[in-house]
């Protein structure tokens, strides 16, 4: 009887020794679904640690969301350390940047500034944008971990304000203030439409990094190139095969496209949040994430790129690099093509590009082009043709990238860094330090890489008990002199100190400019009021 005991335990525990024999043997399979740089680093990674790994991507090129720009402006390892480690790793060349396109230049009422230029002839504008930085750098310092930037209830209360007001009290002279507002819409969105605690987290993800530092070199071809070098590694990809329902169970996923059923273990979702949002999920998303899927905001850009068959704003100023107006153009970026010539980028941004959604290509080039050649008559002969990209416009991404507004970042912090069952989740907007970067793409899919392997390895990522953050109390009892708020609006007026006083109520969004410019009953002059005054 005993001996016959044993016997069975021996053939139990064979079977199961060889059954996890059998499971460690099995290579482990992801999908993953989009081909931006998010979706191919994190399939690169699996399939460099011996996944098998499927990707799909719904569009016929790989890529994804790329800039117009021909030799993309990059920064260098201090900025963008990940970029610059795959950038190595597939032996992709870069080219230094020229002194000259370091810093940002200005364009005044048509006129270009470098930033040496604005000093001496414009102290007043100077003057106060050095006073904005000086503020903006004591907000941005306020922040203890921009990993935890609500750590605070005091700071908590910067998510409810929007940075338009913010700017308000700083009182900026008009011009100075127009050259901020540009700035802020061009790297994010509408001042009116952001998180101040969101601009202020990522002024200190950015604090010690110098515009020197972010323009430290050019990617002749632009992060297609980067994205093209990931393609030759990558084992199996699946254009045109846009997803439509991704199906968990207790085995594995199985990921529609088309009429196609793929099957995994795991799946990494790379895609952007408007994107996501139409893949039926099964089980489906809890509440937190649906409407965070619905009501993230993200800031709007277009690019228009024109041709031009020379340089022909060399006799007049060694423009390049980010150029910001004080008019409706925009930020532009003036470069050398790739085969001779030389192009202007024109980015608009924020409420600049909500209110053109309504005008056709031809019209808005038509516009811009005259506002051009008013500024610069010789390029009049050698303008040679335009591309367009309009982000704000795509369906799939509902705007060019990530951009908190106000109180989102209460509600919807780091929410897709964590796996929901058997899906990660990439793409920039996922990326607490770089959203709205390649950097952040990058750093996402080596994150959900990871994570696939850690799911697979057992590892739970049941959300962490956090303590709910009390409501903001009355902010004199804050650090510094004369309270947080104050210090934090760059003064000690009557205003302040009753802000100081009161508690924090949300701000409504304003959308001033938007009200005065997009109004269709004003629709005559929109132009000169959007581009500015001929
Ligand atoms: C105008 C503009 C200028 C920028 N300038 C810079 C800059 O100067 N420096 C910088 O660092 N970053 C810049 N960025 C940001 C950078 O381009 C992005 O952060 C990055 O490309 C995002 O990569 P991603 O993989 O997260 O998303 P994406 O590139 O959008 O990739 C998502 C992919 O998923 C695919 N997809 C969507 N739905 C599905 C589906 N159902 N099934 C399958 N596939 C699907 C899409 O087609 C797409 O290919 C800029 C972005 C824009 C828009």
């Amino acid at each position: 009887m005993a001996a016959a005991w044993v016997r069975l335990c021996a053939l139990v525990l064979i079977g199961v020794s060889s059954g996890a024999a059998l499971a460690k043997d099995k290579t482990p399979s992801a999908i993953v679904v989009g081909g931006g740089l998010a979706g191919l680093t994190a399939a690169y990674e699996l399939q460099s640690k011996g996944w098998q790994v499927t990707l799909l991507e719904a569009k016929s090129g790989m890529g994804g969301r790329s800039g117009l720009a021909t030799s993309e402006w990059i920064g260098n390892s201090k900025a963008q350390p990940v970029l610059n480690q795959y950038l190595d790793r597939f032996k992709l060349e870069t080219l230094p940047a020229p002194e000259f396109v370091r810093t940002p230049g200005y364009l005044i009422d048509g006129e270009y500034f470098s930033a040496t230029d604005l000093a001496t002839k414009q102290p007043a504008t100077a003057e106060a944008l050095k006073r904005y930085e000086k503020t903006l750098d004591d907000l941005a310092r306020s922040i203890d971990d921009p990993l935890k930037p609500q750590a605070n209830s005091t700071l908590f209360a910067l998510d409810q304000i929007n940075v338009s007001t913010w700017l308000d009290k700083l009182q900026l002279p008009a011009t100075a203030r127009q050259l901020v507002n540009q700035q802020i819409r061009t790297r994010y969105d509408e001042p009116s439409r952001l998180s101040l605690l969101y601009f202020a987290q990522q002024n200190r993800v950015y604090r010690g990094i110098s515009d020197r530092d972010l323009r430290a070199a050019r990617l002749p071809g632009g992060s297609p190139v980067l994205a093209q070098a990931f393609v030759k590694q990558l084992k199996t990809i699946k254009t045109s095969s846009p997803v439509t329902a991704i199906v968990q169970d207790k085995d594995g996923v199985t990921v529609k496209a088309g009429s196609v059923g793929y099957q995994a273990d795991y799946v990494v979702m790379a895609v952007p949040l408007r994107a996501l949002a139409k893949i039926q999920m099964t089980p489906g998303l809890d509440g937190q994430h649906l409407a965070a899927l619905k009501g993230t905001n993200y800031g709007w850009r277009d690019q228009l790129m024109l041709k031009f068959k020379k340089p022909v704003w060399e006799s007049r100023a060694r423009m390049s690099g980010e150029i910001f107006s004080n008019t409706g153009l925009g930020m532009l970026w003036i470069e050398p093509a790739l085969k001779g010539g030389a192009n202007v980028v024109i980015n608009l941004s924020g409420d600049n590009a909500r209110l053109l959604q309504a005008f056709g290509d031809k019209q808005m080039v038509d516009q811009v082009l005259i506002r051009l050649h008013a500024f610069y008559p010789q390029a009049r002969g050698s303008y040679t043709g335009y591309e367009i990209k309009r982000y704000s416009t795509d369906a799939g991404t509902g705007g060019a990238y990530l951009a908190y507004g106000p109180g989102q970042i209460s509600k919807y912090w780091r929410l897709w860094e964590r796996p929901v069952q058997r899906v990660a989740f990439a793409g920039e907007h996922t990326d607490a330090l770089y959203p709205g970067t390649l950097e952040g793409a990058l750093r996402s899919g080596q994150r959900a890489a990871g994570q696939v392997q850690d799911l697979l390895a057992g590892k739970s990522f049941e959300p962490e008990k956090v303590a709910p953050v009390a409501a903001a109390p009355a902010a004199n009892t804050s650090k510094g002199k004369g309270g947080f708020f104050s210090n934090l609006f760059g003064g000690g007026s009557e205003q302040d100190d009753k802000a100081d006083k009161a508690p924090v109520k949300a701000e409504p969004e304003k959308h001033e400019e938007a009200k005065h410019e997009g109004g269709k009953q004003e629709q005559p002059g929109f132009f000169s009021r959007l581009f500015g005054a001929l």
